[in-house]
């Protein structure tokens, strides 16, 4: 199982295939449409309907991809292995 860390600023985890997803906590507004791209890798969870990571390999990447662009205020942010920025 991947290893998912979630602090009050950031839900952060590496997916299987090496990119990273991260969830910018103190932006997310909980609007939502993440976890409707993505159903498997964000979850709202209960406390304040911010999304955290659940499983990064719950969906494919261009899920993940589909979920950083619905994003209103652009709060997930994707790299890939070598760390480089690819969204947005
Ligand atoms: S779409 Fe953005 S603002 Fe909305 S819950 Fe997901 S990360 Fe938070």
């Amino acid at each position: 199982m991947p290893q998912v860390i979630t602090t009050d600023s950031k839900s952060e985890a590496i997916r299987a295939d090496g990119y990273i997803i991260t969830v910018d906590l103190d932006k997310c507004i909980s609007a939502g449409p993440c976890s409707i791209a993505a159903p498997l890798t964000f979850l709202l969870r209960d406390s304040d309907g911010k999304a955290i990571i659940s499983d990064p390999d719950g969906d494919t990447l261009e899920a993940v991809m589909e979920a950083a662009r619905s994003c209103p205020i652009l709060a997930i942010i994707i790299k890939d292995k070598t760390g480089k920025t690819i969204f947005p």
